[in-house]
């Protein structure tokens, strides 16, 4: 006997696990996955990132294992960033186009030629100071960095990368870089602009990873602060008319707001950063036993889609894929 004050009975399609997944509204793939690597110069090196567990550097003579199990994986591709064994002020090392990155770059596409490969483009890893951009008396400058910047994209496309994803902050950059492209050929490179990056605590594992955190003060004067969400819309809109083809709200847990505003408003596609502080939080707390891994990683990779990103950058990407595999 049914009751006759229930009108709408929610449960009819929960019943059970076919049904759900026939009505299921958000389905995550491998191939939303982008897995970022980082590289370091040097020789036989496989060094674990002491707060990122699961996270290794890797020297490019090193990289094989790693890369055959990205291939395996399903995943899009990997973001590729640098650990030099040199810095200096202009970050020297960034637009070398012998430098780490670029040769980790066309290793990888001389063995996997389909693999996309994204360049990070930004000075951080690569300065003495550990900024973004060039510094003076303690300021970050802009327009001085941006050439440093277009050079950088133009050195990784020579060598390989599919797509170059600015990650400074500075304004003006994709437009900067889009013209060096251009100028040099390459004008069917697309830039992922790294639009909305605000300026994060969730970052501080990745610093340990890239040897990138400042030497002095912080980034809150190029990234953005974390009480704004039109200054982030304005920001992506901007990449857009500079001509991004791709633009990002990083982080991703925390910024899920962001990432539904920027994805119901810009028909452009939407990449997030699942950065490193989210998947140390979670590594830690399943190291414990607290939490259960990967439903909790399922879960917050389907936030994310959910919430309109169609490319999502993580540490999880491989643990992901393989999860994923075995479900079907
Ligand atoms: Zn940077």
């Amino acid at each position: 006997m049914g009751n006759k004050n229930i009108s709408s009975r929610f449960r009819r399609l929960r019943q059970n696990q076919p049904l759900r997944d026939m009505v299921c509204e958000t389905q995550l793939y491998p191939k939303d996955f982008i897995y970022p690597l980082f590289v370091i110069e040097g020789d036989d090196i496989i060094e674990s990132v002491e707060s990122m567990p699961g996270v290794y550097r890797y020297s490019v003579d090193n990289l094989d294992g790693i890369l055959s199990e990205v291939n395996e994986s399903g995943i899009s591709g990997v973001l590729v960033f640098g650990v030099p064994a040199h810095k200096d002020s202009r970050g020297t090392e960034a637009y070398n186009k012998d430098g780490i990155v670029q040769k980790a770059i066309s290793h990888i596409k001389s063995k996997y030629p389909d693999m996309i490969v994204i360049a990070d483009i930004c000075l951080c890893e690569y300065t003495d100071h550990g900024h973004c951009g060039l510094v003076c008396r303690d300021e970050i400058l802009n327009d001085e960095t941006l050439p440093l910047l277009a050079k950088m994209a133009v050195t990784t496309v020579q060598a390989g990368a599919d797509i170059v994803a600015p990650s400074d902050m500075m304004d003006g950059d994709v437009a900067a870089i889009r013209r060096e492209l251009d100028k040099n050929g390459f004008i069917n490179t697309p830039i992922m602009g790294y639009s909305a990056k605000y300026s994060s605590a969730y970052y501080s594992p990745f610093r340990d990873a890239a040897g990138s955190a400042p030497g002095f003060g912080d980034r809150k004067s190029y990234q953005m602060d974390c009480r704004n969400v039109k200054e982030g819309l304005r920001e992506i809109e901007n990449d857009i008319a500079q001509g991004a083809d791709i633009v990002m709200v990083k982080p991703a847990l925390a910024y899920l707001d962001i990432v539904r505003a920027a994805s119901d408003r810009f028909d452009y596609p939407l990449a997030v950063y699942n950065v490193s502080g989210e998947y140390s939080m979670v590594k830690a707390a399943a190291i414990n036993g607290w939490i259960d891994e990967r439903k909790v990683v399922t879960e917050n990779l389907t936030a994310m889609k959910r919430a309109g990103a169609k490319i999502i950058i993580t540490y999880h990407a491989l643990d992901m894929a393989k999860w994923l595999k075995e479900e079907f």
